[in-house]
């Protein structure tokens, strides 16, 4: 996080993974990317309402106004999901919450998430497991906004395996790749993944829009 001096940028998720995804992957500009907690922003009953929208982008832009308006700082927020093939790009949007509450309930959130698409796709065979992760990423200040995207495609493995990375990435086998990113060597996912790609795009604004001028500073 350190220097001081540097710019800062409001990164509004709540999630230390992607937080921690995000810091690796812009870890070479000269900015400090805060996390709410870092601000001592609490968490509000009405983050959970904060992604109605059918497109990724249109949620991602929601997240980050949302947590400009809370700390006026320059927000970046990341909405992301998996869309599989044989669920007609299902669950996309609702990627997070594909289990029901009662699996949540005993299994923990991402655990109910992957066994629950694993029953979905029983019987599915491997010709048919096709699937892609898809990210937006949304910058936002007082005036204007931007939101760029990046797709992985990949497949949905038979079982879980590894345990790196988080969410579904212990099913989510990378195109060119027998394992899945939680087996694969971290640098694999830094290099190819949604948010990786995203990520690489979000960095014009964050040069134009939080690092233009500060050159002597
Ligand atoms: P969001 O917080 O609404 O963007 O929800 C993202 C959902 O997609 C959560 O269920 C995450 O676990 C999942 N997800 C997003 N990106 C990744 C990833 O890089 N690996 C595994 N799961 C991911």
């Amino acid at each position: 996080m350190g220097g001081l001096n540097r710019p800062p940028i409001l990164v509004a998720t709540r999630s230390a993974h992607k937080l921690r995804e995000i810091r690796g992957l812009l870890a070479d500009l000269p900015v400090r990317l805060l996390g709410p907690e870092d601000l001592g922003l609490p968490e509000h009953d009405e983050e959970d309402d904060l992604e109605p929208f059918d497109t990724f982008a249109r949620n991602a832009l929601s997240k980050a106004k949302y947590f400009h308006r809370r700390s006026g700082l320059p927000a970046l927020a990341d909405d992301s999901g998996l869309c599989v093939d044989a669920l007609g790009g299902g669950p996309g949007v609702r990627t997070r919450r594909f289990a029901p509450p009662d699996r949540v309930a005993r299994w923990g959130r991402d655990e109910a998430n992957n066994r629950w698409l694993l029953e979905r796709l029983e019987g599915v065979g491997k010709d048919r497991r096709g699937a892609h992760y898809r990210c937006a990423v949304a910058l936002t200040d007082d005036l204007r906004h931007e939101v760029v995207e990046g797709i992985v495609r990949g497949r949905i493995a038979r079982r879980p395996g590894g345990s790196g990375g988080f969410g579904y990435d212990p099913l989510f086998v990378p195109e060119g790749h027998d394992r899945s990113y939680a087996q694969l060597p971290a640098v694999v996912k830094t290099a190819t993944s949604h948010r990786a790609q995203a990520i690489r795009r979000a960095r014009g604004w964050i040069e134009r829009e939080v690092l233009r001028n500060r050159g002597g500073e």
